[in-house]
């Protein structure tokens, strides 16, 4: 059984108006031992079943990819969130999430994967009735069959409540025929079981259904031709009439819409942790080319632009790990007092994940920006081979892209992470006006405990709290209601906590590693947030600036805010070129990236 830890509940978004304490916060050196050892044979599957074949996957081999998600499900590795009584492992989110990331570093494969465990399996788990559930579950899980999830259509992307995809009731009541177009469809070309949303009558909401591919009336196009993960199945799906019978309806009439979000919600989590394995290969292998190529008669990894590229590629995986697993865990702690509360186990966990949708959102879009940085960075470690196909990094850089697009563009993301913010403040589930007393009170900062070490940092984290919700403030004052209408705005302030919530999940990690092995064992670690958290105060700091650039008009003095910006965002202690060669010293020495969490 897998180990829980009591910790103290925190709620979603909470972050920004508390500070935790690093005992707080899971971190993945904690994974124990069951865990340690599923993502040791996710790796293995990952060597041997995966990896040699990705020229064959990325052919779009016929039958490859569908046996290859058969052998994961042998494995066990396609049910590992879903309960026992339905043929999975019924293990914790954050198990999930560990098997996510190292998932992450198989391009197409990671698609396919996450499209049959995440959007096309959930929906049904988390809203099938008993009859659903016991019917799919277990062919999902074991991967007899394969799913794929029918949301996006030609006209309706980001506005996915707008799709035209009908469902009609047939005269008889028995069945609906669902009619539409879907595109962008992953696993469309091998799927047995699609999940469909379309709409009955003239509702304003989707309705969702589970449409078997045997119900016939189901035709494709050719797969499409794209930019990357080429070896994922990616088609457009035509529904022609299709037979649904009436108790193949997920949920209740006009659920489906919500189903969609909150499915996303789950997906979007995924997705950001599941990069994870993907840029420390990338760290991994740029690291050993660096050392091989040889260029003025030295490595080029002696240089210290190339150690500038290693050490911000292993600082930036350390903080999405850092945040993913810190976010993973909150969850799983939230669902267990939700069940403590008598809540059965599938609405805990879905009211789990929702509770924490901010941080799902800022992982995925942390995770994919900080994937596609890392594969350009990487693209450029190779030079000229890095624009060869006989080299991984094309490959990586082609596969990155994506990950900004699906699962809801970073944009839409962004704008929903800050809009969750402003809504539970305006609940009063969070006090943005105490918060703010700090202008009146003056700039102390109390004391708690902190790591001599990272003493500066404790307080840059305090500091870039107070400077996110000083523009939040400024805008919700400027803008009130109409704030939603102030995208530029609104990108600029998700920046400022997206950094601040990585910032924080980092250093919390390494005070955790102090306290636990001591400073000069965790050196490296000290090193890696040091480095990320110089980055994450000039992201923000430019985000705040551009931000209230964005308010600026002639009745509109923002002076003393710039200033009080300035004094908020003032960690500028750090020397980062003694930092970044201390780190890729150790890349190098190491020829990989520069720690392992479990072999
Ligand atoms: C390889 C691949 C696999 C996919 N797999 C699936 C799948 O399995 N199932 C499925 O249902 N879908 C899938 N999708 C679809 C994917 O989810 C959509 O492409 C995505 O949601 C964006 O929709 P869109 O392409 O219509 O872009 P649009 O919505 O047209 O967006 C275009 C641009 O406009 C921006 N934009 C849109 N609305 C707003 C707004 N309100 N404010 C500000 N900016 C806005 C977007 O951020 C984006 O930059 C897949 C897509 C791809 C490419």
């Amino acid at each position: 059984m897998e180990k829980t830890v009591a910790r103290n509940i925190v709620k979603g978004g909470g972050f920004l108006f508390n500070h935790s304490h690093f005992s707080e916060i899971f971190i993945p050196e904690e994974f124990n031992d069951e865990q340690k050892m599923m993502a040791n044979a996710t790796q293995d599957f990952i060597d041997k079943e995966v990896l040699p074949y990705v020229e064959r996957i990325d052919a779009l081999e016929e039958g490859l990819m569908p046996s290859i998600l058969s052998k994961a499900g042998n494995l066990g590795l396609l049910g590992v969130n879903i309960p026992e009584q339905y043929g999975g492992l019924g293990m914790s989110f954050n198990t999930g999430m560990l098997i996510a990331d190292i998932i992450a570093s198989t391009g197409s494969f990671t698609t396919a994967f996450g499209a049959h465990t995440g959007i096309g399996t959930l929906p049904i788990l988390y809203y099938g009735d008993e009859t659903q559930k016991e019917k799919y579950l277990p062919k999902l899980s074991s991967g007899e069959w394969k799913a794929c999830y029918c949301l996006t259509e030609p006209d309706s992307g980001s506005d996915a409540n707008a799709a035209k995809t009908k469902a009609v009731l047939s005269e008889d009541q028995q069945n609906y025929l669902i009619t539409g177009q879907k595109m962008w469809i992953s696993n469309a070309g091998f799927a047995d079981l699609f999940i469909v949303f379309a709409k009955i009558e003239d509702d304003k909401n989707l309705t969702a259904f589970i449409v078997e591919k045997s119900f016939g009336g189901i035709t494709m196009n050719d797969e499409e031709r794209k930019m990357g993960i080429k070896g994922s199945s990616t088609r457009q799906v035509f529904f022609n009439d299709t037979k649904v019978p009436v108790e193949n309806m997920l949920s209740n009439r006009q659920n489906g819409f919500k189903i969609a979000v909150n499915i996303l919600n789950i997906g979007r989590i995924k997705l950001g942790c599941g990069v994870i394995n993907a840029c420390k290969q990338i760290a991994s292998q740029s690291t050993n080319y660096a050392n091989d190529r040889k260029q003025f008669g030295v490595s080029i990894s002696s240089f210290g632009a190339i150690k500038q590229k290693l050490s911000q590629m292993a600082s930036k995986t350390f903080a999405i790990e850092s945040a993913s697993y810190r976010a993973g865990q909150n969850i799983d702690d939230q669902v267990d007092v939700l069940m403590a509360q008598g809540h059965p186990e599938d609405i805990a966990k879905l009211k789990g994940v929702e509770q924490f949708a901010i941080e799902a959102a800022i992982i995925k879009v942390y995770g994919s920006d900080v994937l596609n940085e890392i594969a350009d960075q990487g693209v450029q470690i190779y030079g000229g081979m890095g624009f060869s196909e006989e080299a991984p990094m094309a490959r990586a850089y082609r596969d990155a892209r994506i990950a900004k697009i699906y699962e809801g563009t970073n944009e839409i993301n962004r704008m929903l992470l800050v809009g969750m913010i402003i809504k539970k403040i305006t609940k009063g589930e969070f006090n943005l006006a105490e918060e703010l007393d700090f202008f009146k009170t003056g700039m102390n900062h109390e004391n708690a405990f902190v790591s001599a070490s990272l003493s500066k940092e404790y307080k840059a984290v305090k500091d870039l709290k107070k400077a996110t919700l000083m523009i939040m403030g400024k805008a919700l004052e400027g803008y009130g209601s109409k704030i939603n209408e102030e995208q530029e705005v609104l990108i600029n302030i998700s920046e400022m906590v997206i950094e601040t919530y990585v910032a924080e999940s980092t250093l919390l990690r390494t005070l955790k590693l102090i306290d636990q092995s001591g400073e000069a064992s965790a050196e490296l670690f000290i090193n890696l947030t040091k480095l990320y958290l110089f980055d994450a105060v000039r992201k923000s700091k430019n985000a705040g600036y551009e931000a209230l650039a964005c308010m600026i008009d002639e009745d509109t003095h923002l002076d003393s805010l710039l200033t009080v910006m300035d004094q908020l965002t003032a960690y500028n202690h750090v020397n980062t070129s003694r930092l970044s060669r201390d780190i890729a010293e150790e890349m190098i020495l190491q020829n990989k990236f520069p720690y392992t969490l479990y072999s």
